[in-house]
């Protein structure tokens, strides 16, 4: 046994530091990013946040939605074949969309199918387990960046910098971080397992920017003012799950309450997941995720407003006139409290 004695962070222990600015205005500061993938030698150009792969929120209404403010979406893995076929074939070339998988045999054969049939609309793929360290995982990704070397691999999920590191010399571009953090995660809980997401992101982010690599941070983002800190703190691309939940794009039916219209959300290793498409939760195994309603958002254009507005802010309150200047004008104070909660929170 072993303690680590270093301090980690999460979103809520800091805040962004104000610095002097020339910038006059909001609009000033540009959102869009421009990457070129170590391996597939694609290139992103867009806002680089991305819809999470869950049932819920992962869907081809919000792919098209997102896509149309530059955002992407990875897609979630329970599509049928000809859906996503024919909705890769006539997605738009601008737009980015990830086809996500897990690493059993009837994830890849799956894949296989629709990747023939899609051809090059297919150009992103998210590979997605809730434990990014296994052999099983690392000699997917071995396996599958060999016979795709031209389709961008995101992959995930980790925590560390070691394992960064290692995804990214296997053959993956943008390593997924996050483990624990989720809004209806339950891992910390069930099995005590985690990781500080800004310190995750500070410590994977450095070990594969100097490879040439990138991240994405995943989970854990509550408000516009925790991906800020997540850019800040040298996410590439952010990751959200809860905070794209409940609007008019999301996938279940909504549900009439005295007060008002609510909407089902749940992890992907929850108890109402698992008996959606596994027949329950297996007996060796426990829940990780759970379920909640939450109230209808309308269409999430509103959404996306007030998240690249708070954004775009932190980048005037630093001076970062592009958002790839954020991090490198960030310094975190760290905090003991953050909001005024007198009125709530
Ligand atoms: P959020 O943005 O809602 O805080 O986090 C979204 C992320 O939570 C997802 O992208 C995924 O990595 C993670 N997640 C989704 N469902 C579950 C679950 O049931 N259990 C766990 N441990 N993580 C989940």
């Amino acid at each position: 046994m072993r303690i680590e004695e270093d301090l980690k962070l999460d979103f809520k222990d800091v805040l962004i530091r104000p610095k002097r600015s020339t910038l006059t205005s909001r609009s000033e500061a540009d959102l869009a990013r421009e990457f070129s993938f170590r391996h597939s030698g694609g290139k992103y150009r867009g806002i680089p946040i991305i819809a999470a792969n869950m049932d819920t929120v992962g869907t081809f209404e919000m792919a098209r939605a997102l896509a149309g403010h530059r955002l992407a979406t990875a897609l979630h893995k329970h599509y049928d074949e000809s859906r996503l076929v024919e909705f890769f074939k006539a997605l738009p070339a601008e737009a980015t969309v990830f086809y996500s998988m897990g690493i059993t045999d009837a994830d890849y054969a799956k894949f296989l199918r629709v990747k023939a049939a899609a051809g090059d609309a297919i150009a992103h793929v998210c590979v997605d387990v809730a434990n990014g360290y296994t052999k099983s995982f690392v000699d997917f990704i071995r396996t599958l960046r060999k016979a795709f070397p031209q389709v961008t691999i995101m992959a995930g999920n980790v925590v560390t910098g070691e394992m960064t590191e290692e995804l990214i010399m296997l053959g993956v571009d943008i390593v997924k971080v996050g483990i624990g953090g989720g809004s209806v995660c339950t891992t910390r809980k069930v099995a005590g397992v985690g990781y500080p997401q800004l310190s995750a992101v500070i410590e994977c982010g450095d070990a594969a920017h100097g490879l040439g690599g990138l991240i994405c941070s995943d989970g854990g983002c509550a408000s516009p003012g925790d991906l800020s800190k997540a850019f800040g703190g040298g996410a590439d691309f952010v990751m959200l799950g809860g905070m794209f939940a409940g609007h008019d794009e999301c996938a279940g039916e909504g549900e009439d309450h005295p007060d008002g219209r609510k909407v089902r959300f749940y992890g992907m290793s929850s108890r109402a997941a698992m008996d959606k498409y596994a027949g329950g939760v297996a007996s060796h195994r426990a829940a990780e995720g759970k379920e909640v309603l939450l109230d209808h958002r309308g269409p999430v254009e509103g959404t996306v407003q007030e998240i690249l507005g708070g954004v775009r802010s932190a980048c005037t309150y630093v001076g970062a006139r592009k958002l790839k200047e954020l991090s490198k004008r960030t310094t975190f104070i760290r905090v003991a409290r953050q909001l005024n909660e007198v009125f709530g929170a």
